[in-house]
């Protein structure tokens, strides 16, 4: 089974898309990744749902990735006296440490590190930004504020803090069971909500130490100040443009949008574009025309992945969300405009061997007019590489582990198969004949292009090109 298309497809599974029959729809209508999200659900609903992503993995016979999300540090305000107050413009409203249910004048915010670093003139966002309070003055106890925009406030809604630095750790003690549970599971990537810094990411990757790789989710404007850094330290990124959209005013995230794609393209880091793409549909089988809009601008753009939220785990139509961004993908990738705005954006090769092989294999490919980039890779870097060239024949990734055909399946363009460990060249072009063929690659008589490392096994440095007939 191959797909007809080089960006893929992210789906959180939830409640709406539970059963085996929705899981294996899904990927037949072109999920490519599942999301986990371990915001909501338990446990045992996690697990289930990963032994039916590898069960439709066994059927299908191509490698699926699994993605669990650790909810992070979202800081949440306490609970209320009735369960919810109404806030006026103007009135002041204290956040404070006491535990007492709160009321129309105050609550408590069970984040002790906060009050130390917020400082008068801020800005406090409450339940998805609905409602924004200014901060007067804070002691080290309480948080005096000034209600700027009001509204209903109820237990447990969310506080994003935009201006501030906060000094919590990237991992909670949940986000940590969690962590251990996903890993013991063994799902294929780790993401990381409301990174700040770099050391949020060493710190994750240190615990995680090679058992999944780790994304990054960036929805904090701190993180754009060392964004570089960040992808530097990330397996891959998202554009988490929920929490991002909330914590910048809503007009700067496409900017800020296309500043990290520009950054995940240049290092050739995977990126993956995500929340509210097709909002709509949770509740319409068909989307706006700007959602449709923005699915097609996130691949113009060059990104590996776009991805589906509530669309697909909660909402009333999981299966058309999907076709839909399988259509609109294969639509925009059969636009000569697309390939002229890809080679427009193309990044120079770094200044190491796999990236000057990568480079000529882009040209080799196009010259010669070769059906296929094949790459033998054990971790993933020379597939990863070959994809950061954006080459115009698709990439046919082989590789002796299971894991890394997995992870790869983020992989703008990478189409992932398992094979044997190959010994000898003549070994690797045979295999990669055969497997073009058997997966559609290429014809008898096709001219493929093949890279990998010698010596054959040993991860490192991509060194070798070679052209062959099939
Ligand atoms: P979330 O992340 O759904 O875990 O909040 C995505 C986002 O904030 O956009
Ligand atoms: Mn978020």
């Amino acid at each position: 089974m191959r797909r007809q298309r080089q960006a893929k497809i992210v789906a959180t599974l939830g409640p709406a898309s539970a059963t085996k029959d929705m899981i294996k729809a899904l990927f037949e209508a072109g999920a490519d990744v599942f999301r986990f999200n371990f915001s909501h659900g338990t446990h045992a609903d996690h697990h289930a749902r990963f032994e039916i992503v590898r069960a439709v993995e066994r059927e299908v016979g191509r490698p699926i990735a699994i993605l669990a999300d650790l909810q992070g540090p979202k800081l949440r305000v306490g609970q209320f006296a009735d369960g919810k107050v109404q806030l006026e413009a103007g009135q002041e409203f204290v956040l404070d440490c006491d535990t007492t249910p709160g009321d129309t004048t105050r609550v408590c915010l069970p984040h002790a590190e906060l009050f130390e670093v917020i400082a008068a003139g801020q800005s406090l966002l409450l339940d998805d930004g609905k409602l924004r309070l200014q901060v007067l003055d804070s002691d080290g106890q309480r948080i005096r504020t000034w209600v700027i925009n009001g509204g209903a406030l109820s237990d447990r809604k969310g506080v994003n803090v935009p201006d501030a630095v906060l000094p919590i750790p990237a991992l909670t003690e949940k986000d940590k069971r969690d962590l251990s549970f996903a890993l013991e599971l063994g799902v294929d990537w780790i993401a990381l909500s409301f990174v700040q810094r770099p050391e949020d990411v060493h710190e994750a990757r240190a615990l995680i130490n090679g058992r999944a790789a780790v994304l990054s989710k960036l929805e904090k404007p701190a993180a754009l100040d060392r964004l570089d850094e960040i992808v530097q330290a990330s397996d891959a990124i998202m554009v988490a443009r929920g929490d991002l959209g909330v914590e910048l005013p809503p007009e700067r995230v496409p900017g800020t949008q296309k500043r990290i794609l520009r950054a995940c393209r240049q290092q050739g880091k995977p990126i993956i574009i995500a929340t509210q793409m097709l909002e709509s549909m949770i509740t319409s089988p068909v989307p706006t025309r700007a959602e449709v809009s923005d699915v097609a601008s996130a691949i113009y753009d060059g990104s590996d992945a776009v991805m589906l939220s509530a669309e697909s785990a909660n909402g009333s139509y999981p299966l058309q969300a999907v076709a839909m961004m399988d259509r609109v993908i294969g639509e925009v990738e059969r636009d000569p405009l697309y390939r002229n705005m890809i080679d427009a954006q193309q990044e120079t090769p770094q200044s190491n061997s796999s990236d000057a092989i990568c480079s000529a294999l882009r040209d080799v490919t196009r010259i010669v007019g070769a059906t296929a980039t094949v790459t033998y890779t054990s971790s993933g870097h020379t597939s990863l590489r070959a994809a950061r060239e954006r080459p115009m024949a698709p990439i046919l990734s082989i590789t002796p582990k299971i894991a890394t055909a997995r992870k790869l399946a983020l992989v703008w363009g990478v189409h992932s198969t398992i094979s044997d460990q190959i010994h000898n060249e003549s070994e690797m072009v045979s295999a990669a004949c055969q497997t073009a063929l058997r997966e559609g690659f290429a014809k008898k008589g096709d001219q493929i292009a093949i890279t990998a490392g010698m010596p054959f096994g040993q991860p490192g440095s991509t060194n070798l090109l070679r052209l062959a007939q099939v």
